[in-house]
C-alpha cells in the first residue's frame, strides 16, 4: 500500500497537535504537514517533530488561497482542524470569525479538489445542534444556529456536501462534542471550561461557573477525538458503505459526504465537572456562580451510535478517566 501524505491544518492547536502525534508513527503514513500561522495554536505544540524525517511545518494562513494550494501539494489526505474557536470571540469579532471558519476551509477544500485530494476529514461542531431541544443529539435532527460560530460550522457542512457531490472529494465531519485533554490551553480570554476548572482548583482560586451549574455538556476527551480521526481518515470507502447498509443507514447515493457526532455519549453538569476535578486535583476552594453566557446552548448529549455503527468508533474513555489523564499536564502548566 502507497504511504499516505497528511495535512493537519491547524496542526499546532489541541486536537491538531495531538494528532500529529497519533499519525507520525502509523507505518502506512508517509507526511505530516502542518498548515497553521499560530494564531490560536502554539509553536511548542510542534517542537517534539521539528527535525523528524516524517514531518513538515508551513507557517501560513488559510484565508490565503495560494497558500492552502501550496499545502496541499503532493497530499493524500486531509484532517482541517484549523479554525478560530469559541462562541464568545465570535460574538465579539464575527468577521474575522467567518473569515478563517468560511473562508479559510474553503479556500483548503477547493485547493484539495485542485490538488486531486481524495478525502477530506473536518472538525465540525456541537454547536450546530442549535436551539434544538431534543437530547441525544442525532445527526440529521438540528436547530437554529445560536451564534456567529455555530453558523460558519454548519457552513462547513453544506460546503463539504455539495463539493462531494459536485467534485467528487470524499468529506467527513466530526461534530465534536467539548473535547479536553492534555495540551488544551489554559490561558487568554476564550479558554474552555475544563482547562480553567483545572487551573482553578490547582491555584486554589474560586471557578466561575457560568449560571447555575445545571448546564451539561457531552465532554469528549482527546483520544476519543483522535480515534474518530484516524477512523475518518482510513476507512475505506467501500466498508464504510458495507457497515452502513448493514445497520440500517441509509448514506447518500453517489458521493462520500457524512457528518458523524464524536463524543462520549455521556452527560456532565457544570457542577459534577467541577467536583470531577475538584476531587481529582484534591482542591477546597468553592465555585462563584456567574451569569449565563449568550449563545450557549443549555444541555448537549450526542448519540454515537451512527460514528459506531459506520467507523467502528468506540468513545471509549470516560470522562473521569480524561481528567485523570489530563491532570498531569495540567499540573505541568499550572507550575
Ligand atoms: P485550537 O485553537 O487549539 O486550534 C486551532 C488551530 O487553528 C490553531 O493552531 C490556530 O493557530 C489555527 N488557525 C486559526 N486560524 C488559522 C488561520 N487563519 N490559518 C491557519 N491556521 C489557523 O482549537 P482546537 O480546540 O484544537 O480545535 C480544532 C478544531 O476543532 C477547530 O476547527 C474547532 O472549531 C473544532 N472544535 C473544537 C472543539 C473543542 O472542544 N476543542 C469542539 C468543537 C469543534
Amino acid at each position: 500500500m502507497k504511504k499516505q501524505n497528511i495535512l493537519i491544518t491547524g496542526g499546532a492547536g489541541f486536537i491538531g497537535s495531538n494528532l500529529i502525534a497519533a499519525l507520525i508513527e502509523l507505518e502506512h503514513v508517509g507526511k505530516v504537514r502542518v498548515l497553521d500561522n499560530l494564531a490560536t495554536g502554539f509553536r511548542r505544540n510542534l517542537e517534539p517533530w521539528l527535525g523528524h524525517q516524517k514531518f513538515e511545518f508551513m507557517e501560513g494562513d488559510i484565508r490565503d488561497y495560494e497558500t492552502c494550494e501550496e499545502a496541499c501539494a503532493g497530499i493524500d489526505l486531509i484532517s482541517h482542524q484549523a479554525a478560530l474557536g469559541s462562541v464568545p470571540r465570535s460574538i465579539k469579532d464575527p468577521l474575522t470569525t467567518n473569515a478563517v471558519n468560511i473562508t479559510g476551509f474553503l479556500n483548503v477544500l477547493q485547493a484539495a479538489v485542485k490538488k486531486g485530494i481524495k478525502r477530506f476529514v473536518f472538525a465540525a461542531s456541537s454547536s450546530t445542534y442549535g436551539d434544538s431541544q431534543g437530547l441525544p443529539k442525532v445527526e440529521n435532527v438540528i436547530g437554529n444556529p445560536l451564534s456567529p460560530y455555530a453558523v460558519t460550522k454548519y457552513v462547513n457542512e453544506l460546503y463539504a456536501d455539495v463539493f462531494a457531490r459536485t467534485y467528487g472529494i470524499e468529506c467527513i465531519g466530526m461534530r465534536y462534542f467539548n473535547v479536553f485533554g492534555p495540551l488544551q490551553d489554559p490561558n487568554g480570554a476564550y479558554a474552555a471550561v475544563i482547562p480553567l476548572f483545572f487551573k482553578a482548583a490547582l491555584q486554589e482560586e474560586a471557578p466561575v461557573i457560568n449560571g447555575d451549574g445545571s448546564y451539561s455538556r457531552d465532554f469528549t476527551y482527546i483520544d476519543n477525538a483522535l480515534e474518530a480521526n484516524l477512523l475518518s481518515l482510513f476507512t475505506p470507502t467501500s466498508t464504510i458503505r458495507a457497515n452502513a447498509q448493514k445497520s440500517g443507514y441509509s448514506l447518500k447515493e453517489g458521493y462520500l459526504a457524512e457528518i458523524f457526532n464524536i463524543a462520549c455519549g455521556q452527560r456532565t453538569t457544570l457542577l459534577e465537572l467541577w467536583e470531577l476535578i475538584r476531587d481529582a486535583t484534591g482542591a477546597t476552594v468553592q465555585p462563584i456562580f456567574g451569569p449565563e453566557r449568550s449563545g450557549d446552548i443549555p444541555h448537549s448529549l450526542a448519540e454515537i451510535s451512527k460514528a459506531r455503527a459506520i467507523l467502528g468508533y468506540t468513545g471509549k474513555v470516560s470522562i473521569k478517566e480524561g481528567i485523570e489523564k489530563t491532570l498531569p499536564f495540567a499540573q505541568s502548566v499550572s507550575s
